[in-house]
């Protein structure tokens, strides 16, 4: 016997690879041309005919892994986002990124802090070590839309690196994912230098 089938999972192959591998003799594979007359190549073919014959198919082929994979994620996908437009947390980030996805997540320590509205923020650390939640222009709360959209302490930054767009375009734009960065790193400082020494 010549070259091993490929990886072929279906089980009628898996069958087909047992029943060589368990037979005595030597076994060849050749190509043959249909319909000439070939008894062997006639039987198959005369059974294929047979089996379209019938009312049912009794032949049960396993679903395709790939095709198994999709079906799955797509449930995962219809689940998750039932969970996640029903649940009462995280809901600042929901504003954000209503339908979940697996594309585009951030991995950025300091523009996370504003899609969440977590971290240096002073609302935020006014509900976890109960600071002052205004912010430092004293005209606000210090929350995520404050700082991004409102607050005179960053309209130079702004300025160079933001347009008029909604929240999410803001965060979807590499130029103003820039800006919110510096404006994050400059909030972390001053959570910092407030810190007992
Ligand atoms: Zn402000």
């Amino acid at each position: 016997m010549g070259k091993t089938v490929g990886q072929n999972h279906s089980s009628h192959i898996l069958k087909i690879k047992l029943l060589i591998q368990n037979f005595d003799h030597e076994i060849k594979f050749m190509w043959t041309r249909a319909h000439v007359g070939t008894i062997g190549n006639e039987t198959a073919d005369a059974y294929a005919k047979m089996s379209t014959n019938k009312e049912n198919i009794d032949c049960r082929l396993a679903l395709d892994r790939k095709f198994l994979n999709q079906l799955l994620l797509k449930d995962i996908l219809l689940k998750w986002q039932a969970n996640w437009t029903s649940s009462i947390k995280g809901r600042e980030v929901f504003e954000l990124c209503p339908v979940v996805h697996l594309k585009g997540l951030h991995g950025n320590f300091f523009i996370n802090q504003l899609i969440t509205g977590h971290g240096a923020l002073a609302k935020h650390q006014n509900r976890f070590f109960h600071k002052s939640d205004v912010c430092a222009c004293g005209k606000a709360v210090e929350d995520r839309s404050h700082v991004i959209l409102h607050c005179e302490r960053w309209q130079d930054i702004r300025k160079t690196h933001f347009s008029q767009c909604s929240l999410l375009q803001l965060f979807c734009t590499k130029r103003v994912r820039i800006g919110l960065e510096a404006i994050m790193r400059k909030k972390l400082e001053d959570v910092l230098q407030d810190l007992p020494q």
